[in-house]
């Protein structure tokens, strides 16, 4: 299998992160008045159409190619509490409960907003991702300074 280039990468993760987030769109919940304030304090402009879909785990491409790139970047299924796509929020179940998960992913609800669309972040996450593997990257630090936001 040949390297894959950086537009196949970002294209692939895209798509896949496209149909998530439309699948959250349809079945998730709105956000409760509480968590309105929440989302508007760390910078969300639209927290109306944000939608929480709970899940058991937190799900990952299939995509060979887009798992062999999550290992590679230190993203991992069993370590991945909450993930933003969109305005749509996987949030694992057992760490729903978590003080510091909910402005964390509001925060990337915000950057989406600010980025205007799911590719155009996607663009700047996956180059975050490849250059400084996942966490210490800029998108990342600016989520987790939301956390203290409860
Ligand atoms: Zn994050």
């Amino acid at each position: 299998m040949s390297t894959p280039s950086f537009d196949d990468l970002w294209n692939a993760v895209t798509l896949w992160a496209e149909q998530q987030s439309a699948l959250i769109l349809a079945q998730g919940r709105a956000l409760t008045p509480a968590e309105l304030a929440l989302a508007r304090q760390v910078g969300v402009t639209q927290p109306e159409r944000v939608r929480v879909l709970t899940v058991p785990e937190v799900p990952f491409p299939d995509d060979p190619t887009l798992r062999a790139l999550a290992d590679q970047v230190g993203l991992f299924p069993e370590r991945t509490g909450g993930m933003t796509l969109g305005h749509g929020i996987f949030m694992r179940d057992d760490q729903a409960a978590r003080a510091d998960i909910w402005p964390h992913e509001f925060r990337h609800v915000a950057q989406y907003e600010c980025f205007g669309s799911i590719k155009t972040f996607m663009f700047f996450y996956l180059k975050e991702l490849l250059h400084f593997r996942y966490g210490p990257g800029p998108l990342e630090t600016d989520a987790r300074a939301a956390e203290s936001y409860t």
